[in-house]
Formats: structure tokens, C-alpha cells, sequence
């Protein structure tokens, strides 16, 4: 290949090791030295695609030619931490490789692999990928098949039995993982009390923002029986342990934005960004007395209050949020 000729010697000698690793054994060996994570450290020139956080890059041990792997740049176990959009981000990636391996390699046949967990015989099994396999022959794929207790219609039936359990993780996906598609709505509170200073929070460490912002009482609302104003309502009490009338508070800005993205995930760090589109409706409420007991709760951690003429150029307000602050008409 002409992009070969460039390299040394020495280079040229580490490309034929990988390409070679998995029918020599030397890939077995490798796994053994290797200590951070290497999705998290995928190198630029195996890259050859990128969307919204998903690459596609080429795998250094490649089961055929043309194997590459679509990968989530945050370092996520389990395809239940993807966002919406990240998610239909490697639906449009999947449809693009059978084709992209049709293109270059002549092989009108793939295999999408997703080895879960260390059981499956996933070497990484600590950050999501899909193997997109070309697939023209079932050499790469000899499954063996055992000697069989059931029938199929034993087989439904035993699935059956666990009705319950479906029940109750579909419940509880949809309670912990389910992410609304198309906009989220996110809904917060500018508090204004008579010295015209403004009511933040200092976030939890888990709910902490990159950069790490203070931010209003608020948050997404999933619960659309009631109004807006009302659900608004419901976050402030469960933040700072006030209850506020829901109509004595007033919409000033609505827009939509990327909301923040937290610093952090259940496993590392996790600094790339999902593209998470919100529409943010911020409220205020004015005249809040000064001397009300606040309890912090929820994702916040303590509160403070900040002089308005500050807020333009502090270094922790989100520029989002600056704005609304100073479309205050008051
Ligand atoms: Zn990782």
C-alpha cells in the first residue's frame, strides 16, 4: 500500500506485529501488559469517521480485512448510558458500514458483534464497542451447536414463566435509562431576594458539571401531568426545601441549548460531550426573604447567594444562563 512506504522500518515492523498478532498468539500476551483503557485512548490515525462522539475506527487485531469497530468516545459499559442521540448516532454507523465493506473490500456481508461482558470473551469489556465483520464465508463465525433439552415451544414457554421479570425490568429501564427522544425540557428557577441578590447551588459531586458551574434550582421534567410551573415547583422543594406558589413565579427566557455535560460518569472520567439538546424555560420569582432556612437536597449540595451585578462576569455561570439573568426585565 502506498501509505506504508512511508513509515520506518521500525513502524512498518509494529504494523505487520498487529495484523499478525491474532493467528501468531501474540495477541493473548498483549491483553496482559496493557493498563489504562484503550478506547478511551484511541489513536487519531485508526480513526476514520466521527459523529456527535461515535467513531469509526479500524481494529489494530483485525479478525479479517476491513473489521473496524464503531466506538462511543465516553467510557460507558453498557448501551443503557447512551444517550438518544448517540444511540441513533450508531444506528445511521451500522447501516453506513455494510455498505463502507461492500465499497472497499467487495464483501456484501457483515456481522455486527457486541460481546457483553467478560463471559462473552470480550477483551474490553469495560467500554461499549460494535465489531462491524465482513462477512463472506462462516470461517469467522463456526458456531457449534449442543445437544438440545428443549423444543422450541419448551423454549417459549420457559421464557414465558418470566412474564414478571420482563415486566419488571422494562419498568425499571424505563424509570432509570429511558431518555426522552427528541427535546428534553429543563426547567429552573432565578431566585431574587430584596438585598437583589441571586439563589445558587453548589452541585453534588455526582451531579457535577465540566466545567464545574453553579447553577439555579431546577432540572429536567419527566413528569408532564401537570404544568410546567408546578413541576418547576416540585424540583425547588426537593433542592433547597422551600415550598414556592407556582403561580407567583414568572417565565423570562425559553431556548433551546446544549445542556452541560456532567464531569463525570458511574465509571471515569468522561470528557467529551454528548450532544444533548435542550429547551431551557427559566422562571423568577422576586422579593424571596433573605433570612428563609434553605435545606440543601437532591443534587445540591449547599447554596449561596450572588450579587446580580456579578453574575456577568463570573466564571462559574454558564453563558446560557448569564443570558436569561440578563434578559431580566425588572
Ligand atoms: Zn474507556
Amino acid at each position: 500500500m502506498a501509505h506504508s512506504t512511508s513509515l520506518t522500518p521500525g513502524e512498518q515492523a509494529k504494523q505487520i506485529r498487529y495484523r499478525d498478532a491474532r493467528s501468531s498468539g501474540a495477541y493473548d500476551d498483549i491483553w496482559k501488559s496493557v493498563g489504562k483503557c484503550v478506547f478511551c485512548d484511541l489513536r487519531d490515525k485508526y480513526v476514520f469517521f466521527e459523529e456527535n462522539g461515535i467513531v469509526m475506527t479500524v481494529s489494530l487485531y483485525a479478525y479479517i480485512d476491513g473489521h473496524f469497530m464503531i466506538v462511543p468516545r465516553r467510557h460507558i459499559r453498557s448501551i443503557k448510558e447512551l444517550t438518544q442521540a448517540e444511540w441513533d448516532t450508531i444506528r445511521k454507523f451500522t447501516y453506513i458500514a455494510k455498505k463502507l465493506i461492500k465499497e472497499v473490500y467487495g464483501i456484501s456481508g457483515m456481522q455486527l458483534v457486541q460481546k457483553d461482558g467478560a463471559n462473552a470473551q470480550s477483551t474490553v469489556d469495560q467500554h461499549l464497542h460494535f465489531h462491524c465483520v465482513p462477512f463472506d464465508a462462516p470461517d469467522l463465525a463456526v458456531w457449534n451447536y449442543r445437544k438440545l433439552k428443549h423444543t422450541p415451544l419448551e423454549n417459549a414457554e420457559l421464557y414465558r414463566t418470566a412474564h414478571k421479570k420482563i415486566a419488571k425490568l422494562s419498568t425499571k429501564f424505563d424509570q432509570k435509562y429511558k431518555k426522552p427522544s427528541g427535546l428534553r425540557i429543563v426547567c429552573d428557577l432565578i431566585i431574587i431576594n430584596e438585598k437583589d441578590e441571586i439563589l445558587f447551588e453548589e452541585r453534588v459531586d455526582w451531579a457535577k458539571f465540566a466545567p464545574d458551574y453553579i447553577t439555579i434550582p431546577g432540572g429536567g421534567i419527566d413528569d408532564f401531568s401537570e404544568t410546567l410551573e408546578v413541576e418547576l415547583a416540585r424540583e425547588v422543594a426537593e433542592e433547597i426545601g422551600i415550598g414556592i406558589d407556582p403561580r407567583a413565579i414568572t417565565l423570562v427566557s425559553s431556548l433551546v441549548e446544549i445542556a452541560p455535560a456532567l464531569a463525570t460518569t458511574h465509571h471515569l472520567y468522561a470528557g467529551h460531550k454528548p450532544q444533548n439538546r435542550s429547551l431551557r424555560n427559566t422562571y423568577v420569582l422576586t422579593g424571596f426573604d433573605s433570612a428563609t432556612p434553605l435545606t440543601p437536597g437532591d443534587d445540591c449540595e449547599s447554596t449561596l447567594w450572588v450579587p446580580r451585578g456579578e453574575v456577568a462576569n463570573h466564571p462559574r455561570i454558564s453563558d446560557g444562563l448569564k443570558w436569561s439573568i440578563q434578559s431580566l426585565k425588572l
